[in-house]
């Protein structure tokens, strides 16, 4: 592998604050792209295409980027994908496009991910644009939430003739990949051109506008044709721990968030800080702080390094950021006085599988211990349900596990104007932007069926093509 093609080597030393913030993976030069491109055995029946949630025509946007048509293949990746740009930095492609490449088996995958980011990042700085607004069918739709679920759908329906208003509470649109995504793997700029992208197609997209608070839910029930609903997931619960207000104690998401939005010499962070949880939010709360300075950064997690909820390839990145790992340890009190001092923790222990398949932890008598910190960062998960779910009931959208309850063909809720997509509807398995950005398409192509009595004729791009010819 040449060099270039590897993560910046990290010496914190060595690299200035603002590098170290730098993307992590540099883009591919014009060469490895197409020396890359031609690694591709441009399979018939390519199992990327179906292992990749929005199915985007691998096999023909590698051929074009191997041919020097780079514009071509851009086009083909957003014809499956908007937020292609977005996916090509985020997506977890060994769990999907890459750990299905044939020649992951016998040699190494073909970097679908980077050579996607190749093709969307000539678009960008080319200021290319593949698609127009459709011509209008009389039919208005209402997003609330302007993430990557709807912005899909809100493009996709742009496209076909719809007029769509996206409303969104935050002061940016863009949803987690502006706010949530670490800048070494997105920067925002990469989010906000896929907002502009959107918008572009006619979509007025009203940012600081929150749906219940700002308008009722009602009026847009009464005033649109139809409803999409992506409001993503609620805040990190509370731990319910002694100490847990004091100044000292983050959300994980905040802290990330700040990170996105703050200048980086402006952001508060301690020397010694424990993060609780082991997630991939962990993980990136974890590998920021190393980042910015802090001098020790531990993980506290209670069940085992078998059952951590982070990816493999995150884990092995935090250990290669010089985190530490506290396994089989649960936080009980956030020590301090007026600020926090320690984390106080009681060895665990693995039992019997609990409802989840994965052994319970039981707490070792006797083991308490405190294990001293400045700061304390919560990254426990967002399971907290969205406020705007309760307020859906009252039209008889139902709940599976506090998350919106959709049929599974069109995204559609038990209310026949109602549909929703993204994390809100994710009650079971991994959340991430490409699945997001494919529940988007989904409810766009099923809102045409329903509104306008016929097939979308982007319908084609919700499915993998297997037998496509590579053009
Ligand atoms: C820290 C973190 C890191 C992640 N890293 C990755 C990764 O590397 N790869 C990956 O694929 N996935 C990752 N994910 C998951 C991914 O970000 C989500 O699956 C994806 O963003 C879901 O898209 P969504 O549109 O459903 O929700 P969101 O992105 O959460 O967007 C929902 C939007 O709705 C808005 N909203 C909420 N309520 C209202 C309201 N009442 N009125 C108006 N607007 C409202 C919100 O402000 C937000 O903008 C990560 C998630 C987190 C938390
Ligand atoms: S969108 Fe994601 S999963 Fe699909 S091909 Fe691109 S990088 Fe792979």
């Amino acid at each position: 592998m040449a060099e270039h093609y590897k993560p910046q080597k990290y010496k914190a030393w060595e690299l200035t604050l603002e590098e170290r913030f730098q993307e992590y993976y540099p883009p591919l030069s014009e060469r490895e792209a197409t020396v890359e491109a031609n690694r591709c055995l441009f399979c018939f029946d390519a199992p990327c295409m179906v292992a990749c949630p929005t199915h985007i025509d691998i096999p023909t946007f590698i051929r074009k980027i191997s041919t020097g048509n780079v514009k071509g293949s851009a086009k083909t990746i957003l014809e499956s994908n908007l937020l292609g740009a977005t996916c090509s930095r985020v997506c977890p492609v060994e769990e999907l496009c890459e750990g299905a490449c044939v020649l992951k088996a016998e040699h190494k995958p073909i970097m679908i991910g980077r050579l996607q980011r190749y093709a969307m990042d000539y678009a960008s700085e080319n200021n290319l644009k593949f698609f127009e607004k459709g011509k209008s069918n009389g039919k208005k739709v209402a997003v609330i939430g302007a993430g990557p679920a709807g912005l899909s759908c809100a493009g996709e329906l742009a496209k076909l003739g719809f007029a769509v208003t996206c409303f969104e509470k935050k002061p940016m649109a863009g949803g987690l990949d502006t706010y949530g995504i670490v800048v070494f793997r997105e920067p925002v700029q990469v989010s906000l051109s896929e907002v502009k992208l959107v918008e572009d197609l006619g979509v007025s997209v009203k940012t600081n506008m929150e749906i219940g608070k700002d308008i009722i839910l009602d009026n847009l029930v009464n005033e649109y044709d139809a409803v999409f609903v992506s409001v993503g997931l609620g805040n990190v619960p509370d731990m319910k721990i002694p100490g847990e207000n004091l100044p000292g104690v983050l959300d994980g998401l905040d802290f990330i968030e700040e990170t996105k939005v703050k200048k980086l010499n402006e952001i508060k962070f301690g020397d010694r800080i424990s993060i609780i949880g082991a997630g991939n939010t962990g993980i990136d709360c974890a590998t920021i702080a190393r980042r910015l300075g802090a001098k020790r950064v531990t993980m506290v997690y209670r069940r085992s390094e078998a059952e951590m909820p982070a990816y493999h390839f995150e884990y092995q990145f935090a250990l290669g950021e010089g985190v530490s790992f506290m396994f089989l340890t649960q936080p009980i009190e956030i020590i301090g006085d007026k600020k926090v001092e320690g984390l106080k923790c009681i060895r665990m222990d693995l039992g019997e599988p609990d409802a989840s398949g994965r052994r319970m932890p039981i707490a070792v008598p006797d083991s308490e211990f405190i294990l001293p910190c400045d700061m304390v960062i919560k990254a426990i998960g967002q399971n907290k349900p969205n406020e705007m779910i309760a307020a859906l009931s009252k039209y008889g959208v139902e709940t599976r596990k506090g998350y919106i309850a959709v049929d599974d063909e069109t995204k559609r809720t038990k209310h026949a104007k109602i549909f929703a997509g993204g994390d809100c509807i994710r009650s079971h398995g991994e959340a991430s932007t490409v699945m997001a950005v494919q529940d988007g398409k989904i409810a766009a192509a099923a809102i045409h069926k329903q509104l306008l009595g016929t097939a979308s004729p982007n319908e084609k791009h919700l499915e993998p093509v297997l037998t496509a010819p590579v053009k």
